[in-house]
């Protein structure tokens, strides 16, 4: 856990390894007061991603800041969002002579309320048939070594991921014992229902996210400052490429330009992987979705086409979300954090019924999750939010 000390330590070291944050950080405060007393309120940016935000806490970014600009941690944690209800039905089929295969990080996500097993960890401490991999390919190396056994890998992720299963399948590699349960999730629909649908949260400005823009293309995000005049900035996740984002956020807010940079063009091209987006066509088709917490999103899911229903697990073993929210903890705020409507610090759970050892809620499991990435940086983030 990250100490004060620590975080003075990490700022010092900051300001040596990149002797220009100083002047970034000193342009920041001038900047950001000028625009706070034009908009006669504090600047309001989010980071969509959730390696942002864990460089912004990590790093202490917040403390850099002037009073008049928040930093917002946004939506970018795709296994906070994943219905519970799939949860649920893998962990049934782990008893039923099926491997389930899955992500360490969607592992411990809780099960829907009700369920006979809280997660997949319980299930397999119980008895269960899971498995933890590190790629889709260690999940087909698997299936190949027990040909008489069923195998269902959890494909749980953003646009980053996709290519990981939609390569393979595309390519005719996955074995006849082995489905695909597609919890993907799509990062331009939730940003726009955000910006349309969520009506208490204000943005002035977008940091977009790096590693999803170098599959999908940085020019994704072009509708953010066309459609709704919101400055975006597609960002690195080292902590000068995020102090630099906030920096043309707010430059281009006080010369009232809004548009989109691509401050991470070192990896993120305008288009992005071609390649990649190719077989995700291919592999996918777009569909309302349920983000956990949150509520159905419009084309925010991607399911397999029907050409591959052979390699679908909703299709084989009937595993499908339910948008009733019943996956969501009695006090948990996971989908208001979600949102940025609210912070882990406004949750009666976080650090008392809700730790990273035991997680009671979703965004507490995974290393993207904003109430993890907070409860590992406690006593730093303590400074931070003397800030917010
Ligand atoms: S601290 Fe836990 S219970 Fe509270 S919002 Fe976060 S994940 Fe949910």
């Amino acid at each position: 856990m990250l100490g004060t000390g620590d975080l003075i330590a990490r700022i010092k070291k900051l300001y040596e390894r990149n002797p220009v944050a100083n002047k970034v950080v000193e342009s920041i405060k001038v900047l950001g007061k000028e625009v706070s007393r034009e908009l006669g309120r504090s600047v309001k940016i989010m980071n969509f991603c959730g390696t942002h935000e864990w460089t912004i806490t990590h790093y202490g970014l917040r403390t850099l800041m002037p009073d008049e600009v928040e930093l917002i941690a946004g939506p970018g944690c795709p296994v906070c969002v994943t219905p519970g209800h799939y949860v649920e039905g893998l962990a049934k089929l782990s008893f039923e002579g099926v491997t389930v295969l899955t992500y360490g990080d969607a592992y411990r996500l809780p099960a829907r309320r009700g369920s006979r097993y809280g997660s997949l960890a319980e299930a397999r401490a119980e008895g269960g048939d899971v498995k933890v991999v590190y790629s889709f390919l260690d999940a087909i190396k698997l299936a190949r070594s027990e040909p008489s056994k069923e195998h269902v890998f959890f494909a749980v992720g953003f646009e980053t991921t996709m290519p990981s299963t939609a390569q393979p399948l595309v390519a005719g590699a996955v074995p006849d014992n082995l489905t695909i349960l597609s919890a993907y999730r799509l990062t331009p629909p939730v940003m726009k229902y955000l910006l349309e649908a969520v009506k208490d949260v204000i943005l002035d400005g977008i940091i977009a996210p790096g590693h999803v823009s170098a599959v999908i293309g940085a020019n994704a995000w072009s509708f953010i400052p066309e459609e709704y005049g919101i400055p975006t900035v597609v960002s690195g996740f080292e902590p000068l490429d995020v102090l630099l984002s906030i920096h043309a956020i707010l430059r281009m807010l006080k010369q009232g330009k809004p548009a989109l940079i691509n401050e991470y063009a070192r990896v993120a091209t305008p288009e992005g992987n071609k390649q990649a987006k190719k077989a995700i066509a291919e592999a996918h088709d777009t569909v309302d979705a349920y983000w956990r917490g949150v509520g159905v999103i419009p084309k925010s899911g991607a399911t397999l086409r029907k050409k591959y229903e052979g390699r679908d697990a909703t299709v084989k073993y009937g595993i499908n979300a339910q948008a009733d929210f019943t996956d969501v903890m009695p006090g948990c705020k996971c989908g208001e954090v979600v949102l940025g409507k609210a912070k882990p610090t406004d949750c009666p759970h976080f650090m008392k019924t809700c730790t990273p050892t035991k997680p009671y809620g979703p965004c507490m499991v995974s290393q993207e999750g904003t109430c993890r990435i907070w409860a590992e940086n406690l006593p730093a983030l303590l400074e931070q939010l003397r800030k917010l």
